[in-house]
């Protein structure tokens, strides 16, 4: 082919051709690069939150945590329990008894499925005479019986920050840990979220953004615990002849 036919709509077209290379290079390398996405799998738990399977907490900040850490705290809490298909809602409530009437939402009274968390500082904490290493403790708690307690020691996580790892990340899982005590009792299994005691791998997975988990079985019992308490005592037997999801 004669070379002088290329003239510059010949080299035009070999550049817009190199250019489409490069962009379509540059759009297949930009996933790599993207943030993280939720795993299809969660994606479709998120999807199979029904208003029944939810839990309201209220939460006492008797430790005085700054607006944002809690509300991360609280937001990593919900993305484990919407993984599971349970849905979470968060009210705040006054650590003073001066404040009660500013917050009506605190004086209702409570079903089965709201619980009470309460973040105490150390001076709290030391009352209770629970073990120095615990990060929380969760109240036993039937599935009949409202306004089940759990408790989170703050200033353990406060000396797990200053090691460096994040606080507000891991109050998050501790809440998430104490729930489901709440809810499906306090046995302890050997790996994620339900460790007796978490390790240094642990508390640097979750500082990290990763994620420790509950185990298959423990998925089932904590949805269908929370659905049980939701539930009247006809939908009860439904669920229990496998009539309604879990
Ligand atoms: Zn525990």
């Amino acid at each position: 082919m004669d070379s002088r036919l290329l003239g510059w709509g010949g080299r035009k077209w070999r550049w817009t051709a190199k250019f489409a290379l490069l962009a379509c290079l540059i759009l297949s390398l930009r996933p790599a690069f993207a943030g993280p996405r939720p795993s299809p799998s969660a994606k479709n738990a998120n999807q199979a939150i029904t208003s029944k399977a939810r839990l309201t907490l209220r939460v006492y900040n008797y430790a005085g945590i700054d607006s944002a850490s809690l509300a991360s705290s609280e937001k990593v809490a919900s993305a484990i329990f919407a993984s599971l298909g349970v849905g979470t809602d968060w009210v705040d409530c006054p650590a003073s008894r001066r404040k009660v009437r500013a917050y009506p939402t605190c004086n209702s009274d409570m079903g089965t499925t709201d619980l009470v968390l309460r973040i105490l500082p150390r001076p709290m904490a030391v009352k209770l005479h629970h073990s120095n290493d615990s990060l929380g403790f969760a109240q036993t708690c039937s599935e009949s019986e409202p306004a089940c307690e759990l408790n989170v020691f703050y200033d353990r996580i406060d000396e797990l920050a200053t090691k460096g790892y994040r606080a507000d990340r891991i109050l998050g899982y501790v809440i998430a840990h104490e729930v489901a005590h709440v809810l499906i009792g306090p046995a302890h299994s050997d790996e994620g979220i339900m460790r007796g005691e978490w390790t240094s791998p642990d508390l640097q997975h979750i500082s990290l953004g990763l994620s420790l988990n509950f185990s298959t079985d423990q998925s089932r019992k904590l949805r269908l615990a929370v659905l049980r308490r939701a539930a009247t005592p006809a939908q009860e037997d439904l669920i229990q002849a496998n009539l309604i999801p879990r």
